[in-house]
Protein backbone atom coordinates (compact mmCIF):
# COMPACT_ATOMS: atom_id res chain seq x y z
CA UNK A 1 0.00 0.00 0.00
CA UNK A 2 1.38 3.52 -0.33
CA UNK A 3 0.12 7.01 0.25
CA UNK A 4 -1.97 9.81 -2.40
CA UNK A 5 0.75 11.14 -4.88
CA UNK A 6 2.30 14.09 -4.14
CA UNK A 7 2.56 13.80 -0.67
CA UNK A 8 5.41 15.87 1.02
CA UNK A 9 8.55 14.50 2.41
CA UNK A 10 7.32 13.99 6.49
CA UNK A 11 4.03 12.69 5.92
CA UNK A 12 5.99 10.19 3.79
CA UNK A 13 8.53 9.48 6.47
CA UNK A 14 5.87 9.55 9.11
CA UNK A 15 3.33 6.76 7.59
CA UNK A 16 6.80 5.13 5.80
CA UNK A 17 5.30 5.29 2.54
CA UNK A 18 2.09 4.41 3.75
CA UNK A 19 3.40 0.76 4.46
CA UNK A 20 0.86 -1.44 6.65
CA UNK A 21 1.12 -5.28 7.46
CA UNK A 22 -1.21 -6.78 4.35
CA UNK A 23 -1.74 -10.26 6.67
CA UNK A 24 -2.66 -8.34 9.87
CA UNK A 25 -3.35 -4.72 9.45
CA UNK A 26 -0.66 -3.93 11.74
CA UNK A 27 -0.15 -0.18 10.90
CA UNK A 28 3.71 -1.19 11.66
CA UNK A 29 4.89 -4.01 9.18
CA UNK A 30 6.28 -7.23 10.66
CA UNK A 31 9.26 -8.13 10.76
CA UNK A 32 10.27 -11.24 8.22
CA UNK A 33 13.55 -12.19 8.91
CA UNK A 34 13.65 -15.15 7.00
CA UNK A 35 16.62 -16.19 4.28
CA UNK A 36 14.50 -18.22 1.92
CA UNK A 37 11.11 -18.07 0.40
CA UNK A 38 8.69 -20.88 -0.50
CA UNK A 39 8.79 -21.75 -4.37
CA UNK A 40 5.23 -22.52 -6.29
CA UNK A 41 4.69 -25.75 -7.47
CA UNK A 42 5.19 -24.88 -10.65
CA UNK A 43 8.54 -23.64 -9.89
CA UNK A 44 8.12 -19.60 -9.83
CA UNK A 45 8.50 -16.94 -6.83
CA UNK A 46 5.13 -15.35 -7.54
CA UNK A 47 5.22 -13.47 -4.12
CA UNK A 48 8.68 -11.88 -5.42
CA UNK A 49 10.67 -13.68 -3.22
CA UNK A 50 13.38 -15.88 -3.25
CA UNK A 51 16.51 -15.71 -1.50
CA UNK A 52 17.54 -13.28 1.55
CA UNK A 53 20.79 -12.33 -0.63
CA UNK A 54 18.39 -11.05 -3.04
CA UNK A 55 15.33 -9.52 -1.23
CA UNK A 56 13.25 -9.05 1.74
CA UNK A 57 10.15 -7.26 2.25
CA UNK A 58 11.18 -4.70 4.92
CA UNK A 59 14.02 -3.89 2.94
CA UNK A 60 12.18 -3.14 0.23
CA UNK A 61 9.79 -0.80 1.85
CA UNK A 62 12.92 1.05 3.37
CA UNK A 63 13.79 1.21 -0.56
CA UNK A 64 10.43 2.43 -1.02
CA UNK A 65 10.25 5.03 1.49
CA UNK A 66 14.13 6.25 0.60
CA UNK A 67 13.29 6.49 -3.21
CA UNK A 68 10.21 8.69 -2.59
CA UNK A 69 12.36 10.68 -0.61
CA UNK A 70 14.79 11.46 -2.70
CA UNK A 71 12.52 11.58 -6.05
CA UNK A 72 14.35 8.37 -7.14
CA UNK A 73 12.89 5.80 -9.65
CA UNK A 74 14.66 3.06 -7.19
CA UNK A 75 16.68 2.38 -4.06
CA UNK A 76 18.98 -0.30 -3.19
CA UNK A 77 19.66 -0.95 0.68
CA UNK A 78 22.90 -2.17 1.49
CA UNK A 79 24.46 -2.99 4.88
CA UNK A 80 26.66 -0.08 5.31
CA UNK A 81 26.93 3.48 4.16
CA UNK A 82 30.65 2.34 2.96
CA UNK A 83 29.04 -0.89 0.68
CA UNK A 84 26.85 1.32 -1.23
CA UNK A 85 29.08 4.07 -1.74
CA UNK A 86 31.45 1.30 -2.70
CA UNK A 87 29.52 -0.68 -4.68
CA UNK A 88 28.75 2.06 -7.14
CA UNK A 89 32.84 2.41 -7.16
CA UNK A 90 33.25 -0.38 -8.67
CA UNK A 91 29.93 -0.88 -11.09
CA UNK A 92 32.00 1.28 -12.98
CA UNK A 93 34.44 -0.53 -15.55
CA UNK A 94 37.79 -1.19 -14.10
CA UNK A 95 40.18 1.00 -14.16
CA UNK A 96 37.88 4.27 -14.50
CA UNK A 97 39.07 7.63 -14.10
CA UNK A 98 36.50 9.45 -11.51
CA UNK A 99 37.40 12.65 -9.82
CA UNK A 100 35.75 13.30 -6.08
CA UNK A 101 36.38 15.90 -3.53
CA UNK A 102 39.65 17.22 -1.90
CA UNK A 103 36.87 17.62 1.63
CA UNK A 104 34.49 14.52 1.42
CA UNK A 105 34.51 11.49 4.10
CA UNK A 106 37.57 10.14 5.11
CA UNK A 107 36.60 6.67 4.99
CA UNK A 108 35.64 7.03 1.52
CA UNK A 109 38.77 9.05 0.53
CA UNK A 110 41.00 6.32 2.75
CA UNK A 111 39.13 3.72 0.06
CA UNK A 112 39.80 5.80 -3.05
CA UNK A 113 43.45 5.93 -2.59
CA UNK A 114 43.91 2.01 -1.86
CA UNK A 115 41.84 1.36 -4.59
CA UNK A 116 43.82 3.72 -7.26
CA UNK A 117 46.96 2.60 -5.60
CA UNK A 118 45.53 -1.36 -6.97
CA UNK A 119 44.72 0.03 -10.34
CA UNK A 120 41.09 -0.37 -9.52
CA UNK A 121 40.41 3.07 -9.94
CA UNK A 122 42.36 6.32 -11.33
CA UNK A 123 40.98 8.89 -9.00
CA UNK A 124 41.91 12.77 -9.07
CA UNK A 125 40.66 14.91 -5.87
CA UNK A 126 39.56 18.13 -6.76
CA UNK A 127 38.24 21.43 -5.08
CA UNK A 128 34.78 21.04 -5.84
CA UNK A 129 33.81 24.94 -4.99
CA UNK A 130 36.09 25.42 -7.71
CA UNK A 131 34.10 25.00 -10.81
CA UNK A 132 36.85 25.94 -12.94
CA UNK A 133 38.88 23.33 -11.46
CA UNK A 134 36.31 20.97 -11.82
CA UNK A 135 36.18 21.60 -15.64
CA UNK A 136 39.76 21.24 -16.01
CA UNK A 137 40.21 18.32 -14.29
CA UNK A 138 37.31 16.08 -16.06
CA UNK A 139 38.24 13.99 -19.04
CA UNK A 140 35.87 14.42 -21.34
CA UNK A 141 34.98 10.69 -22.84
CA UNK A 142 37.30 9.11 -20.00
CA UNK A 143 36.02 10.54 -16.90
CA UNK A 144 33.47 8.24 -15.99
CA UNK A 145 32.32 9.91 -12.89
CA UNK A 146 32.22 12.65 -10.56
CA UNK A 147 31.30 12.19 -6.81
CA UNK A 148 30.20 15.26 -4.68
CA UNK A 149 29.20 15.55 -1.06
CA UNK A 150 27.87 19.29 -0.01
CA UNK A 151 27.99 20.33 2.77
CA UNK A 152 31.61 18.46 2.92
CA UNK A 153 32.91 17.03 5.91
CA UNK A 154 34.51 18.42 8.08
CA UNK A 155 34.69 22.02 6.96
CA UNK A 156 31.38 21.74 5.22
CA UNK A 157 32.23 23.05 1.77
CA UNK A 158 29.48 23.61 -0.51
CA UNK A 159 29.26 22.54 -4.10
CA UNK A 160 26.90 23.53 -6.31
CA UNK A 161 25.24 20.78 -7.64
CA UNK A 162 23.21 21.62 -11.00
CA UNK A 163 26.50 23.22 -12.07
CA UNK A 164 28.44 19.93 -11.37
CA UNK A 165 25.59 17.95 -12.92
CA UNK A 166 26.03 19.69 -15.79
CA UNK A 167 29.75 19.59 -16.24
CA UNK A 168 29.62 16.04 -15.34
CA UNK A 169 26.93 15.32 -18.50
CA UNK A 170 29.20 17.58 -21.18
CA UNK A 171 32.42 15.32 -20.23
CA UNK A 172 30.35 12.19 -20.54
CA UNK A 173 30.04 11.10 -16.76
CA UNK A 174 27.48 10.73 -14.03
CA UNK A 175 27.48 12.42 -11.07
CA UNK A 176 26.97 10.45 -7.37
CA UNK A 177 26.11 12.58 -4.75
CA UNK A 178 26.18 11.39 -0.65
CA UNK A 179 23.34 12.89 0.44
CA UNK A 180 24.23 11.84 4.23
CA UNK A 181 24.79 15.31 5.52
CA UNK A 182 21.78 17.44 4.04
CA UNK A 183 18.85 14.36 4.47
CA UNK A 184 17.05 14.60 1.36
CA UNK A 185 14.56 17.04 3.26
CA UNK A 186 16.94 19.55 2.75
CA UNK A 187 19.03 18.40 -1.24
CA UNK A 188 17.28 16.61 -3.35
CA UNK A 189 20.16 15.82 -5.59
CA UNK A 190 18.66 13.96 -8.20
CA UNK A 191 16.28 17.17 -8.71
CA UNK A 192 19.36 19.24 -9.46
CA UNK A 193 20.46 16.84 -12.26
CA UNK A 194 22.47 14.17 -10.32
CA UNK A 195 22.71 10.81 -11.71
CA UNK A 196 22.88 8.39 -8.12
CA UNK A 197 22.14 9.23 -4.36
CA UNK A 198 24.12 7.66 -2.28
CA UNK A 199 23.29 7.41 1.68
CA UNK A 200 25.35 6.57 5.15
CA UNK A 201 21.49 5.66 6.77
CA UNK A 202 23.22 5.45 9.66
CA UNK A 203 23.20 9.16 10.14
CA UNK A 204 20.40 11.07 9.91
CA UNK A 205 18.31 8.59 7.97
CA UNK A 206 18.17 6.10 10.87
CA UNK A 207 19.17 8.71 13.69
CA UNK A 208 19.57 6.29 16.77
CA UNK A 209 23.27 5.19 16.33
CA UNK A 210 22.19 1.60 16.87
CA UNK A 211 22.61 -0.05 13.29
CA UNK A 212 24.59 0.52 10.38
CA UNK A 213 22.64 1.37 6.62
CA UNK A 214 23.42 2.46 3.31
CA UNK A 215 21.61 3.14 0.07
CA UNK A 216 21.89 4.03 -3.52
CA UNK A 217 19.04 5.87 -5.43
CA UNK A 218 18.76 6.22 -9.40
CA UNK A 219 16.97 5.34 -11.95
CA UNK A 220 16.40 1.47 -11.77
CA UNK A 221 16.97 0.35 -14.78
CA UNK A 222 20.16 0.54 -17.22
CA UNK A 223 23.53 -1.19 -17.28
CA UNK A 224 24.88 0.72 -14.26
CA UNK A 225 22.21 -0.33 -11.89
CA UNK A 226 21.78 -3.71 -12.86
CA UNK A 227 25.55 -4.59 -12.42
CA UNK A 228 24.76 -2.39 -8.51
CA UNK A 229 22.04 -5.11 -8.09
CA UNK A 230 24.35 -7.93 -9.52
CA UNK A 231 26.93 -6.85 -7.32
CA UNK A 232 24.84 -6.58 -3.75
CA UNK A 233 23.35 -9.90 -4.70
CA UNK A 234 26.71 -11.81 -5.49
CA UNK A 235 28.62 -10.25 -2.72
CA UNK A 236 25.86 -10.36 0.24
CA UNK A 237 25.82 -6.64 0.66
CA UNK A 238 22.47 -6.48 1.53
CA UNK A 239 20.88 -4.40 4.54
CA UNK A 240 19.97 -7.40 7.28
CA UNK A 241 16.02 -7.55 8.15
CA UNK A 242 16.06 -6.56 11.40
CA UNK A 243 18.10 -3.32 10.34
CA UNK A 244 15.90 -2.04 7.63
CA UNK A 245 12.77 -2.82 10.16
CA UNK A 246 14.72 -0.44 13.04
CA UNK A 247 15.57 1.65 10.29
CA UNK A 248 11.92 2.00 8.94
CA UNK A 249 11.17 2.98 12.44
CA UNK A 250 13.67 5.94 13.27
CA UNK A 251 13.11 7.54 9.50
CA UNK A 252 9.41 7.69 10.75
CA UNK A 253 10.68 10.95 13.34
CA UNK A 254 13.77 12.02 10.66
CA UNK A 255 11.54 15.26 9.76
CA UNK A 256 11.36 17.02 13.36
CA UNK A 257 14.51 15.26 14.42
CA UNK A 258 16.45 17.56 11.75
CA UNK A 259 14.09 20.79 12.54
CA UNK A 260 15.51 20.63 15.50
CA UNK A 261 19.21 19.79 14.86
CA UNK A 262 19.56 22.22 12.39
CA UNK A 263 17.64 24.95 14.99
CA UNK A 264 19.90 23.99 17.60
CA UNK A 265 23.17 24.16 15.17
CA UNK A 266 22.10 27.30 13.84
CA UNK A 267 21.89 28.68 17.63
CA UNK A 268 25.32 27.09 18.39
CA UNK A 269 27.09 28.30 14.90
CA UNK A 270 25.84 32.20 16.12
CA UNK A 271 26.53 32.11 19.65
CA UNK A 272 29.85 30.40 19.19
CA UNK A 273 31.12 32.38 16.59
CA UNK A 274 31.59 35.56 19.16
CA UNK A 275 33.09 33.14 21.73
CA UNK A 276 37.02 34.52 22.29
CA UNK A 277 38.74 31.17 22.55
CA UNK A 278 37.27 30.44 18.89
CA UNK A 279 39.11 31.34 16.06
CA UNK A 280 36.23 30.31 13.18
CA UNK A 281 33.07 28.65 13.42
CA UNK A 282 32.37 26.71 9.98
CA UNK A 283 28.62 26.60 9.23
CA UNK A 284 27.00 26.96 6.29
CA UNK A 285 23.91 28.86 8.07
CA UNK A 286 26.25 31.41 9.11
CA UNK A 287 26.94 34.60 6.27
CA UNK A 288 30.90 33.99 7.01
CA UNK A 289 30.74 31.05 5.41
CA UNK A 290 32.11 30.49 1.59
CA UNK A 291 29.67 28.39 0.98
CA UNK A 292 26.83 30.23 2.33
CA UNK A 293 24.66 31.89 -0.63
CA UNK A 294 25.35 28.60 -2.68
CA UNK A 295 23.43 27.00 0.25
CA UNK A 296 20.93 29.23 1.21
CA UNK A 297 19.63 28.54 -2.36
CA UNK A 298 20.10 24.97 -2.42
CA UNK A 299 19.73 24.00 0.76
CA UNK A 300 15.87 24.31 1.85
CA UNK A 301 14.98 24.40 4.97
CA UNK A 302 17.71 24.68 6.88
CA UNK A 303 21.65 24.55 6.70
CA UNK A 304 21.88 21.01 8.23
CA UNK A 305 22.96 19.67 11.85
CA UNK A 306 27.07 19.83 11.47
CA UNK A 307 29.23 22.43 12.56
CA UNK A 308 32.97 22.53 13.10
CA UNK A 309 34.59 25.29 15.49
CA UNK A 310 38.53 26.00 15.28
CA UNK A 311 40.05 26.60 18.70
CA UNK A 312 42.67 28.64 19.32
CA UNK A 313 45.61 27.07 20.24
CA UNK A 314 45.60 24.30 17.75
CA UNK A 315 45.51 20.76 18.08
CA UNK A 316 46.35 20.69 21.98
CA UNK A 317 43.72 22.99 22.43
CA UNK A 318 40.93 21.58 20.72
CA UNK A 319 41.97 18.09 21.91
CA UNK A 320 42.06 19.64 25.77
CA UNK A 321 38.42 21.51 24.61
CA UNK A 322 37.14 17.96 23.66
CA UNK A 323 38.41 16.42 26.83
CA UNK A 324 36.41 18.79 29.13
CA UNK A 325 32.96 18.66 28.09
CA UNK A 326 30.38 16.55 29.82
CA UNK A 327 27.40 16.56 27.72
CA UNK A 328 28.97 16.35 24.88
CA UNK A 329 30.05 12.69 24.11
CA UNK A 330 33.15 12.26 22.12
CA UNK A 331 32.77 9.67 19.86
CA UNK A 332 32.69 9.24 16.04
CA UNK A 333 29.74 9.42 13.39
CA UNK A 334 27.27 11.76 13.35
CA UNK A 335 23.29 12.52 13.32
CA UNK A 336 22.03 10.67 15.93
CA UNK A 337 19.75 11.85 18.45
CA UNK A 338 22.99 12.76 21.29
CA UNK A 339 25.56 15.61 20.69
CA UNK A 340 28.88 14.63 19.29
CA UNK A 341 32.25 15.94 19.19
CA UNK A 342 35.62 15.13 17.74
CA UNK A 343 38.72 16.34 17.03
CA UNK A 344 39.02 15.21 13.58
CA UNK A 345 42.85 15.99 12.27
CA UNK A 346 43.55 13.14 14.76
CA UNK A 347 41.46 10.52 13.12
CA UNK A 348 41.94 11.46 9.62
CA UNK A 349 45.04 11.22 10.03
CA UNK A 350 48.50 13.81 7.77
CA UNK A 351 46.03 14.15 4.80
CA UNK A 352 43.83 14.93 6.60
CA UNK A 353 41.92 18.50 5.25
CA UNK A 354 40.41 19.34 8.77
CA UNK A 355 43.47 21.60 10.49
CA UNK A 356 44.74 20.67 13.50
CA UNK A 357 42.08 23.04 15.68
CA UNK A 358 39.22 21.54 14.36
CA UNK A 359 36.25 20.27 16.55
CA UNK A 360 33.64 18.62 14.67
CA UNK A 361 29.97 18.91 16.12
CA UNK A 362 27.13 16.72 15.60
CA UNK A 363 23.87 18.45 17.14
CA UNK A 364 21.43 16.23 18.88
CA UNK A 365 18.14 16.80 20.33
CA UNK A 366 19.51 17.86 23.74
CA UNK A 367 18.56 21.21 24.54
CA UNK A 368 20.54 23.61 23.06
CA UNK A 369 21.35 25.88 25.88
CA UNK A 370 22.97 23.06 27.75
CA UNK A 371 24.67 22.02 24.79
CA UNK A 372 25.74 25.97 24.94
CA UNK A 373 26.80 26.13 28.29
CA UNK A 374 28.58 23.00 28.52
CA UNK A 375 31.18 23.83 25.22
CA UNK A 376 31.36 27.28 26.87
CA UNK A 377 32.53 26.05 30.08
CA UNK A 378 35.10 23.03 28.38
CA UNK A 379 36.37 26.05 26.68
CA UNK A 380 37.01 28.29 29.23
CA UNK A 381 38.32 25.05 31.45
CA UNK A 382 40.83 23.97 28.73
CA UNK A 383 42.39 27.14 28.74
C1 LIG B 1 29.46 7.77 7.82
C2 LIG B 1 29.50 8.27 6.44
C3 LIG B 1 29.70 7.38 5.38
C4 LIG B 1 29.94 5.90 5.58
O1 LIG B 1 28.83 5.26 6.10
P1 LIG B 1 28.84 3.95 7.04
O2 LIG B 1 27.40 3.69 7.26
O3 LIG B 1 29.63 4.30 8.29
O4 LIG B 1 29.52 2.87 6.27
C5 LIG B 1 29.68 7.91 4.09
N1 LIG B 1 29.51 9.23 3.87
C6 LIG B 1 29.32 10.10 4.87
C7 LIG B 1 29.11 11.55 4.56
C8 LIG B 1 29.31 9.65 6.19
O5 LIG B 1 29.14 10.54 7.19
Amino acid sequence: MSLPAGVRPATILAQADGTIDEATGGLVPSLQPSTTFLRDPDNHYRRGFDYGRDANPVVREVEAVVAALEGGRAALAFASGMAAATAVLRSLPPGSHLLAPKVMYWGLRKWLREAAARGLVAVDFVALDDLDAVRAALRPGTTKLLWAETPANPTWVVADLSALAELARAAGAILAVDNTVPTPLLTRPLELGADLVVHSATKYLNGHSDLLAGLVVGPGEGELWERLRTLRHDEGAILGAFEAWLLLRGMRTLEVRLQRQCGSAMHLAAALERHPRIERVLYPGLPTHRGHTLAARQMRGGFGGMLSILVRGGAEAAIATAARVDLWKRATSLGGVESLIEHRASIEGPDSPAPPGLLRLSVGLEDPSDLLADLERALDRAR
